[in-house]
């Protein structure tokens, strides 16, 4: 049984920020009932299905950057991916799908997602084993192109909409891997932690996982596994070194 976070009465989970307020993560228990209703993948609508599946239900048919978007809308439709079970002691947190993932709606099915894998030396099957492992990326829709071909950042409107409640929906989560900028902005911020550049908040990896985990999920800074940061991973040797025996280590313990 991994580590709770402690959920109160009104359905919120706590994270505590250095800041001297608290992050509330909703659960889906806490959701207006409108946003409570749910299909299931096998068509069905009930009582019966979990809150976490009805949250993905839901996310699944989000069209908000279509329909209603803070900037110009996605010029193509809406795909949410990602992954999520209530028994998950492992999370990737993402930035947004690329075309590949676009394409084919599954997380990581793209080189990048092949590295990943690597880094933490688990197989396909049990990186897309949803009760083992989580894939919650900041924006759950490819957010298109920019004129040099390189993937805009994750949609601003997704992580206010949707992050905190599936958050809140996987109480067993432990680790959450925190890969690329977007992501570890995203929770460095609401932890009170200094960001920093790449290499800092990466070679502070120690410091991170001892920050964080107090009363929730402890938090592994991660370069996205990209190709583009091939020079980086030859720069910094210590990456494969150090950091990685730790982290296939401490995955094979939550996944097994
Ligand atoms: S990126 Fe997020 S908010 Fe935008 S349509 Fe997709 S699921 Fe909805």
């Amino acid at each position: 049984m991994g580590k709770r976070r402690q959920i109160d009465a009104g359905g919120e989970a706590a994270l505590p920020t250095t800041e001297g307020t608290a992050v509330r993560f909703q659960s889906p228990s806490a959701a207006p009932a409108s946003q409570q209703v749910g299909k299931r993948a096998d068509g069905r609508e009930g009582v019966d299905v979990p809150p976490l599946e009805r949250l993905v239900a839901e996310i699944r048919r989000c069209r908000v950057c279509r329909d209603a978007p803070s900037g110009l809308p996605l010029p193509h439709e809406p795909r949410p991916v990602l992954q999520a079970h209530a028994s998950a002691r492992v999370l990737v947190s993402g930035q947004a799908p690329g075309t590949r993932v676009h394409a084919s709606g599954r997380p990581f099915t793209d080189p990048s997602g092949e590295r990943l894998r690597d880094w933490m030396a688990v197989t396909e099957e049990e990186f897309y084993d949803s009760r083992r492992v989580a894939v919650v990326p900041m924006g759950f829709c490819f957010p298109g192109l920019d004129a040099k071909g390189g993937d805009l950042p994750p949609r601003r409107e997704c992580a206010p909409l949707w992050r905190a409640r599936v958050l809140g929906a996987m109480p067993e989560v432990e680790l959450i891997l925190l890969v690329g900028q977007y992501t570890q902005r995203w929770h460095t911020k609401n932890a009170g932690i200094r960001h920093g550049n790449l290499t800092e908040r990466v070679a502070d990896w120690r410091e991170m996982l001892k920050a964080t985990g107090g009363a929730g999920p402890r938090m592994l800074p991660l370069p996205h596994p990209s190709w583009r940061n091939n020079s980086w991973l030859r720069a910094n040797p210590w990456f494969a070194a150090e950091l990685l025996p730790w982290l296939q280590a401490e995955i094979r313990r939550l996944i097994r």
